[in-house]
């Protein structure tokens, strides 16, 4: 039997396609996530220093990244890790921003540091370790900023959708999703890649959805691969690691792509960007992007 979507995500309404609304379209600086054209989100880990950042930005927005990531405030799996640069960190963002022209993504990890990180930031992400956390998904929907939610990393679909509902309800429509990979009983991987997410979510839900393919594979090796995957399965983007030095990097370097690594994803997926002008990723839009980065 067809299983009926809407009964099972009963508790997260307004997530689901309607009548009235097929597909979120989040306004970020002068583009747009969810509106057909693919959107590369790529940078270091963390924020490191001033060198690192800059070098990463320019180097991704020649590629054709629109969005810089880093991490101003890091969770980590360990307590005696490097914990992020905090505010310095968001100013070092923000001078990206301005010399790069590209918008920024950094995770907020605390309610009262929502304020300080939104003025510094473009999108907020939440972090898989927080997709739970409802005051702070609150306080981010309240700041008016779009808001990336990771998917927690034992966390089901469903409890996915409602941690998204909450940011709507909240009066925040700017929600984009982000598939990150799951703890399963696999170790090889970081994380197991749910690829079968993405599609569903692409299905049932307005909301875009992007991959993150450095952190689901968890081995720089794999992350072409995985990118390339989620493209076939619909994203709306994806959200990279990427590093001038990975061997150095202070967070994440086995999982982050050099900038050779970076060019030659970008260039690998072109075709298979090509192949999804059916489903509402036009050519024409990537043509653009192209001739952008060629005079950019
Ligand atoms: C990150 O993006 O660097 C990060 C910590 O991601 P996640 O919350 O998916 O582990
Ligand atoms: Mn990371």
């Amino acid at each position: 039997m067809r299983e009926n979507w809407h009964d099972r995500f009963a508790e997260s309404p307004d997530c689901l396609k309607s009548a009235e609304r097929q597909q979120t379209v989040v306004p970020v600086l002068d583009f747009e996530v969810g509106g057909g054209e693919f959107v590369t989100m790529a940078g270091p880990c963390s924020v490191e220093t001033e060198f690192q950042l800059m070098a990463t930005a320019n180097h991704v927005r020649r590629a054709g990244a629109r969005i810089l990531r880093g991490g101003a405030f890091k969770p980590r799996s360990s307590p005696y890790a490097f914990q992020g640069l905090g505010l310095e960190g968001l100013k070092m963002l923000a001078r990206a921003r301005h010399e790069s022209g590209l918008a920024i993504v950094t995770e907020v990890m605390s309610e009262e540091d929502v304020p300080m990180v939104a003025e510094y930031a473009d999108i907020l992400q939440i972090g898989t370790r927080n997709m739970e956390n409802y005051p702070l998904l609150e306080a981010a929907a309240k700041s008016g900023r779009p808001v990336l939610l990771k998917r927690g990393m034992v966390a089901t679909i469903a409890e996915w959708l409602r941690a998204a509902q909450l940011i709507l309800e909240n009066g925040n429509p700017n929600v984009i999703l982000c598939e990150r990979g799951i703890r399963t009983f696999e170790t090889a991987m970081r994380n197991t890649f749910d690829v079968a997410a993405i599609a569903l979510l692409k299905q049932i839900s307005h909301l875009p959805i992007i991959a993150d393919p450095s952190h689901a594979a968890g081995h720089s090796d794999l992350v072409p691969a995985l990118a390339r995957i989620a493209v076939a399965a619909g994203v709306d983007g994806v959200i990279v690691e990427v590093h001038p030095n990975p061997a150095k990097a202070w967070s994440d370097g086995g999982q982050s792509l050099d900038f050779a690594a970076f060019d030659e994803m970008m260039a690998d997926l072109e075709p298979y960007l090509a192949l999804r002008s059916h489903s509402g990723i036009s050519p024409r839009k990537t043509a653009q992007m192209r001739s952008l980065v060629a005079v950019g």
